[in-house]
């Protein structure tokens, strides 16, 4: 790979995300020149890049090597790294720290009547997700054999609408649900926004500047806590 002098760090564009990954990188002390497009913003304090990008193409962008590091959802990483891990291919990302924020939590949620019941009476039915690979790996574990259905979105009215009797979706203070009429039953997986790069380091001057990025951020995160 082409040897490089600046990092490139990727954070959401807008959504839950973007607001305190910003937060964050300007109490790291990092200042950027927006760009016109605002996709790209040039690091002015350091030679720290930002692309802004959506969520869900993060972990993508560092395994291509687009990226160095990223701000996401270790839903999403997971996610990716599970689809990745069925395709049989190499793990690309790692997450090397936990930001303390935009938690949530991935979970099952099913019709008001029927809460209370076991994980097992999921056997069966559809589950409606994002997130087919956390979910496959969940229901694997407890040898549970429901259908899982790939929904890119508004995956809460998937009952409603008949297109399946479950669902598996992100959760934080479970007010959509509620409006839904859903209850939740099962938590697949807990997540929190994370700090991504690649498994391995990095061969040139990013090293370095990864490594003070790092170091600042860790007295960041230690005053947080
Ligand atoms: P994008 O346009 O970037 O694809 P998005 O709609 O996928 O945006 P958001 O809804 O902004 O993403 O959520 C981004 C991340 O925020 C999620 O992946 C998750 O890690 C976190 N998050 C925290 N609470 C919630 C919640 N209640 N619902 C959804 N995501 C949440
Ligand atoms: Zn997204």
């Amino acid at each position: 790979m082409k040897a490089r002098d600046r990092l490139r760090i990727a954070i959401q564009k807008s959504g839950r995300l973007a607001d305190p990954a910003r937060e964050l990188l300007a109490r790291i002390g990092l200042s950027f020149r927006e760009s016109r497009d605002r996709l790209f913003c040039y690091g002015e304090s350091l030679p720290i890049d930002l692309l802004l990008v959506r969520d869900d193409d993060i972990p993508g962008l560092i395994a291509e090597g687009t990226c160095d590091l990223g701000i996401v959802g270790r839903n999403v990483l997971a996610e990716q790294a599970e689809n990745r891990r069925a395709a049989g291919q190499a793990e690309a990302y790692r997450e090397l720290r936990t930001l303390g924020f935009g938690s949530c939590r991935l979970s099952i949620a099913v019709p008001q009547d029927d809460a209370g019941q076991p994980a097992s009476a999921l056997a069966g039915k559809r589950i409606a997700t994002s997130y087919p690979g956390l979910l496959e790996a969940w229901l694997r574990e407890r040898a549970i054999d429901a259908e899982v259905v790939l929904l890119s979105g508004s995956v809460e009215i998937a009952p409603r609408l008949g297109k399946a009797e479950a669902i598996c979706d992100l959760v934080s203070t479970g007010g959509t649900l509620a409006a839904n009429q859903l209850v939740e039953s099962e938590i697949v997986f807990e997540s929190e926004a994370v700090l991504a790069g690649p498994p391995d380091g990095f061969g040139d001057e990013r090293a370095g500047l990864a490594a003070l990025f790092l170091r600042r951020l860790d007295g960041v995160l230690r005053v947080r806590d």
